[in-house]
């Protein structure tokens, strides 16, 4: 089983420093989240007028589902400068790769727990690394979408946008910075490496 947890206020207002849209996924069995406090503070940001629309639905990681969903808010998705996704980091990613001239952005950290976990038939994959790294690196995860699981930058040996441990696989971190390039958002690139904080694993698993 996974756990979303919100991340904090100051960061999640930061994001909605425009106008947003809102996805919430309140969807599967496998994922914990944290609905009452989603809501109030999605509701502070719609009373200061910052929300052109909420959809709170189930299985974003359903790309047929999220596109059908998705399309009856069009309007709203184009009116916003960006979006915030509350969900587990697959469900973020689903929607970046879909919504891919919009800035998509993670309201939850994703942290694992004991249990069954649900399997996601999709390419995107969350490591439940408790710290999502997505809003700074163009909503793909480089825990799991570079070999390396690297959080600070490309290793060097990207061959051609190829990975020089797997050849058959994009470079991670070459999608990422085509991204970024793509959003005008490069800028991303230059923020302090966030290190990775793993006592909050063993503090979770408690
Ligand atoms: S950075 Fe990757 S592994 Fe960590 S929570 Fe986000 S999607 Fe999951
Ligand atoms: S080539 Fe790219 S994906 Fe492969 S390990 Fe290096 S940075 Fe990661």
């Amino acid at each position: 089983m996974l756990i979303t947890q919100l991340k904090s206020r100051e960061t999640i207002e930061a994001l909605a420093c425009g106008k947003v849209f809102i996805i919430n996924c309140h969807g599967c069995k496998e994922v914990s989240f944290p609905e009452k406090e989603a809501k109030a503070l999605q509701e502070e940001l719609a009373a200061a007028g910052k929300v052109t629309g909420i959809l709170t639905t189930d299985y974003i990681c359903n790309p047929e589902n999220m596109k059908l969903r998705l399309s009856y808010h069009e309007k709203e998705i184009a009116e916003a400068d960006a979006v915030i996704v509350f969900s587990c980091g697959v469900g973020v990613q689903t929607v970046s790769e879909y919504l891919e001239t919009k800035k998509v952005y993670a309201g939850c950290d994703t942290y694992p727990l004991p249990g069954f976990q649900g399997v996601t038939p999709l390419e995107v994959d969350c490591d439940q690394c408790g710290q999502c790294y997505l809003n700074i690196t163009g909503g793909i995860c480089p825990l799991t979408a570079c070999s390396k699981s690297l959080v600070n930058g490309q290793c060097g040996g990207s061959k051609n946008g190829k990975c020089e441990v797997d050849p058959d696989m994009e470079c991670g971190w070459e999608r990422i910075y085509q991204r970024l390039k793509q959003l005008g958002r490069l800028d991303l690139l230059k923020c302090p490496v966030q290190l990775r904080n793993y006592a909050t694993d063993a503090e979770v698993s408690e």
